[in-house]
């Protein structure tokens, strides 16, 4: 996020629920380590995914859209960071080989979230 000519990273991010027409609904929150301006970045994007929008909203503007949006929460950053340590929601498969002696011998099976969350699945060794 950006203000006063500094970028820095949100507080906290609400996940958003889909609508008709945007997806991939976020809204970013953070003050402005300059000016301590509370500062609310809205992201979405159009429902075939081909454009991209964001809009800044500051001080009173933000309290309003962070009242607007919070009956769409889905889950936000930080309860996720307090709450869970195994991975949550949208989750995506790694397989990582086992190697021996330059021979593999075996996999390893991942979760893995968007946030680098990571569990073992399943550990899979080649019969010799
Ligand atoms: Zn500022």
């Amino acid at each position: 996020m950006r203000h006063c000519n500094s970028v820095f990273q949100s507080e906290d991010i609400w996940f958003l629920l889909d609508k008709d027409d945007c997806v991939n609904r976020k809204l970013y929150i953070a003050s402005c380590p300059i000016c301590n301006k509370q500062i609310a970045l809205y992201s979405y994007c159009d429902s075939n995914l081909e454009n991209y929008f964001e809009k800044y909203y500051y001080s009173n503007g933000a309290r309003k859209i962070k009242e607007r949006l919070k009956k769409e929460v889905t889950s936000t950053l930080q309860g996720f960071r307090t709450k869970y340590r195994a991975p949550y929601g949208f989750r995506y498969g790694i397989n990582k080989e086992i190697k021996k002696g330059g021979k593999i011998v075996g996999l390893k099976q991942y979760a893995c979230d968007f946030w680098g969350n990571k569990i073992l699945v399943k550990k899979v060794l080649n019969e010799e």
